[in-house]
Parts: C-alpha cells; structure tokens; sequence
C-alpha cells in the first residue's frame, strides 16, 4: 500500500500535485486579487466592466454644450458665450464636455487610463461621450454634417514610451459606438505638453503653436470633424489643434472631452 509521501515522489504524483498548485494559485489568486472596481475597489460582478455600477451611477453628467472660457453652458451652436469678437477667434471650435475633471471618480479614471494602463476604461468613457451626445438638446447641426472622429495625436516618442493614445482608444471606441468614421487626421510635431508646463493660457498656446500638422489636406478639405480628447483645460491643446484643422480647410469643428477642468 502507498503511502502519501511516495505517491508525491512518482512522476504521476508529480504532475498531479503541479496541477493542483496551479489549480490553488488561480483560487489564490482570485481571493487574493478580485476583480475591483477603479474607484471604489468593490467586487465587480461583471468582469468586462471596470467600474462598479454605483461609481458609474454617481458620476455627474453634462447635458449641455461648455464655454471654454468660463465653463458657462451653452446654447445650441455658440463656441463662447459673452466674451466678444476678438476671444471667438481663438476658440475655432463648439465644446462638449461629457462630465467635469473636479468629480473625483473622473479624474481617478483618467488617471488610470492613461498613466496605469487601465485600457478597459475607454470604452467607459466613450459611452460617458455617447450619453452625452445624446443629451444634447438641441443637437449641435454639424452633429448632421457626417463628420469624421478625430483623436487628439500624441508625439511619436511620447507615445512610443506609454505604448498607447489614450485619446485614440476612446476616440476610436467612441466612433464604432456612434457609427461615425474614424481617422487620424492630426500628427503632433512637438513633444509639448502643456498641462505641466505652465497655468498661463497665453504661455500654454504660445508652447503649442505649431504642435500639430495635417499630413493627408484633401482627407480634411470641407469636412466636419469631431475632435476627441480626454481633458481639457485651458482649452490651448484643442484651440491649436482645431486651427490646424481648419488651415487644412476643415468646414467646422466639434471638440469633444470626456471631461474639462
Ligand atoms: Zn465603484
Ligand atoms: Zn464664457
């Protein structure tokens, strides 16, 4: 008769006891590290989705368009509100901004997404986006033009070093979401960002100026563009790359932000 010891020495035993760790080490590993929700770290039921439904809930969401320049909602097709001629200028663009950078459940996220790799949250907010666009009311009339979705480009090293855009994730699963073609349109010239440099609008446009570029001009000549990125702040970063657009002939612009600051 064999006793436990011998039956852990045989070959036989061997795999079985390797199968049964790794049996045990999955087990392990799933009390030891559940699926969690990005915010509030409780137990997901729903494994593909990354935030809890309370979080999800609790996020406070725009109906409206947003004046970059105060961040005053904004009736149907105005890019600023009363802030005269010489301001509209430098916003080529109508603003939607799907919920505010101060909601700490936002900010958390954008945060994951974009500096610990948590991808899965893309899709969240291109839904946030959706949801958004489907508040609108009145929709914004470019919204009818068949407009293209374009990302927010990162510089070519800067992205090449974090491995992704977190703006073309939520761009192009924003675009399979709502049907709209996507394509990027925008390459980034300088390794520039703005947001860490300097809190002056003035410093921040001057550090972009010249930060992006339209490689293919007829993909872009007459059409209406959808311009995404994750946030927003001074509004530098979109107001460059939105005169860019429209030096390469775009018709009109609709910058869209899962959240402005
Ligand atoms: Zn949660
Ligand atoms: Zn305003």
């Amino acid at each position: 008769m064999k006793n436990e010891a011998e039956e852990t020495t045989n070959a036989y035993g061997l795999s079985h006891i390797s199968f049964f760790l790794f049996r045990i080490s999955r087990y392990a590993l799933d009390i030891l590290f559940p699926p969690l929700c990005a915010y509030c770290e409780a137990y997901l039921n729903d494994e593909t989705a990354p935030l809890c439904n309370m979080c999800l809930a609790t996020i406070v969401k725009q109906t409206a368009l947003i004046c970059p320049i105060c961040n005053a909602r904004m009736a149907d097709n105005k890019n600023i509100c009363t802030h005269g001629k010489s301001k509209r200028d430098q916003y080529p663009y109508l603003l939607g901004a799907a919920t505010h950078y101060a909601d700490p459940i936002i900010r958390a996220c954008i945060h994951q997404c974009k500096y610990e790799k948590v991808h899965s949250l893309a899709p969240v907010f291109a839904t946030l986006l959706v949801e958004y666009i489907n508040a609108l009311d009145p929709k914004p009339r470019l919204l009818s033009a068949s407009p293209i979705v374009v990302p927010i480009p990162l510089h070519m090293h800067k992205e090449r070093n974090r491995g992704f855009n977190q703006s073309a994730l939520i761009a192009r699963s924003f675009a399979r979401t709502i049907q709209l073609p996507y394509d990027e349109l925008l390459i980034k010239l300088i390794d520039n960002d703005p947001q860490a440099q300097t809190k002056k609008r003035i410093a921040r446009l001057a550090r972009m100026h010249g930060a992006f570029a339209v490689p293919r001009l007829a993909a872009v000549r007459n059409k209406t563009i959808i311009l995404i990125d994750d946030v927003s702040t001074s509004g530098a970063t979109l107001s460059e790359a939105a005169r860019t657009l429209k030096q390469a002939g775009a018709k009109k612009i609709f910058a869209l932000v899962v959240a402005k600051a």
